[in-house]
């Protein structure tokens, strides 16, 4: 597959011109431009602008509403609630990022739900900010598309709902933890699909809930949570905090991310943030307890901290570019026009 490499703001720039063509307002290209591009530059094409066509087509469709200005309520005043209003979940995200970052200086905690919204991409970006810019941890979840089945069932209702987690640390960037709660991402199993290749055991179930190793059957079946039965209990978990908290769809009843048929997904996004010092210990032990606990992980020979491997594939394509397969920028540079 031929390749062509554009630096982080060429790849930025392309996608906020494709989909400003598409009918995004200029805030929403270049929230959701910025977020894509970021994942690209550290290395998680699955969130970058690979999705641009999917989001063209919904934009073009009106499944996603390309002029939404995310609206806020403060139903507490350690709360904030977003509603992207049936538009990209990245203007509503970003919007929810900055209160959060503001109120918890004050109150200590902050909870932020974005309802009415759309696929959030590489996760771990939003805690990122908010443990560099704000100094402070924070936790953030979204549901997506049933892809999981519950324990003891074949029937996939529930998403991959991937959790993040950051938290500042001293003289470094943040420590970054970015996980789904699937074994495998869905897109390993459609590549195996298309090669007509068979998947190891543990990676889904065919559609009557019996493992499988044949690719075809796993994408009519269900992907396979981490950790069995309590990997399937934190994607309840993970589905309550967001479509329950802010009154969103559950996975089983949004449409999906990749393609333009049905309405819009509505599904909801959660983040938490906490200052070090409002729990009982000050800002300073926060600090040399982060310290003490990841220098004594990382005395283990052949330790690394989560969130390092990702940092250093965004230092090596900040200096080199990051590489794109040249049909996507074809695509991308066909609707940017
Ligand atoms: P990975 O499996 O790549 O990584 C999971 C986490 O484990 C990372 O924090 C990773 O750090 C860490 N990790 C892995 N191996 C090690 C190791 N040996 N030592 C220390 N830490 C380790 O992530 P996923 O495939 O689960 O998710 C990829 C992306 O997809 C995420 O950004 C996620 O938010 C996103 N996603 C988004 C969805 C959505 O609907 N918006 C749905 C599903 C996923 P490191 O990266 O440094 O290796």
């Amino acid at each position: 597959m031929s390749s062509e490499v554009l630096s982080f703001d060429a790849a930025e720039a392309l996608a906020a011109a494709a989909l400003r063509a598409v009918g995004a307002s200029i805030e929403a290209a270049a929230d959701t431009a910025r977020a894509l591009a970021r994942a690209d530059l550290d290395g998680i094409a699955s969130h970058g602008l690979s999705r641009v066509p999917a989001y063209a087509a919904q934009l073009r469709a009106g499944k996603v509403k390309g002029d939404a200005v995310p609206s806020v309520t403060r139903p507490a005043d350690a709360t904030v609630a977003v509603d992207a209003g049936d538009g990209l979940a990245y203007p509503a995200i970003a919007t929810a990022i900055r209160w959060a970052g503001s109120l918890v200086r004050r109150n200590g905690i902050v909870a932020a739900g974005v309802r009415n919204s759309h696929h959030a991409g590489a996760l771990g970006l939003f805690v990122e900010d908010l443990a560099r810019d704000a100094g402070v941890f924070a936790l953030a979840f979204t549901n997506s598309p049933a892809g999981i089945a519950p324990a003891g069932s074949g029937t996939p209702l529930f998403g991959t709902n991937p959790v993040a987690f950051a938290c500042p640390m001293t003289g470094r960037e943040p420590l970054v933890i970015d996980l789904s709660l699937s074994v495998v991402a869905r897109g390993r199993i459609m590549v195996a699909a298309q090669k007509g290749e068979p998947i190891p055991e543990g990676w889904a179930t065919d559609a009557q809930g019996n493992p499988t190793t044949d690719a075809r059957a796993a994408l009519a079946g269900a992907m396979l949570p981490i950790g069995g039965a309590k990997g399937a209990a934190l994607v309840l978990m993970v589905e309550l905090l967001t479509a329950a908290l802010t009154a969103s769809h559950a996975g089983f009843e949004a449409s999906s991310f990749f393609d333009d048929k049905g309405g819009p997904p509505r599904i909801g996004q959660l983040l938490l943030a906490i200052r070090p010092g409002a729990v009982g210990a000050d800002a300073q032990a926060v600090a040399d307890r982060v310290a003490a606990i990841t220098a004594r992980m990382l005395a283990e020979p052949g330790v690394r901290l989560p969130g390092d491997r990702r940092l250093a594939i965004r230092a090596r394509q900040r200096r080199n570019g990051i590489p794109y397969p040249t049909a996507l920028l074809a695509e991308l540079r066909a609707i940017a026009g």
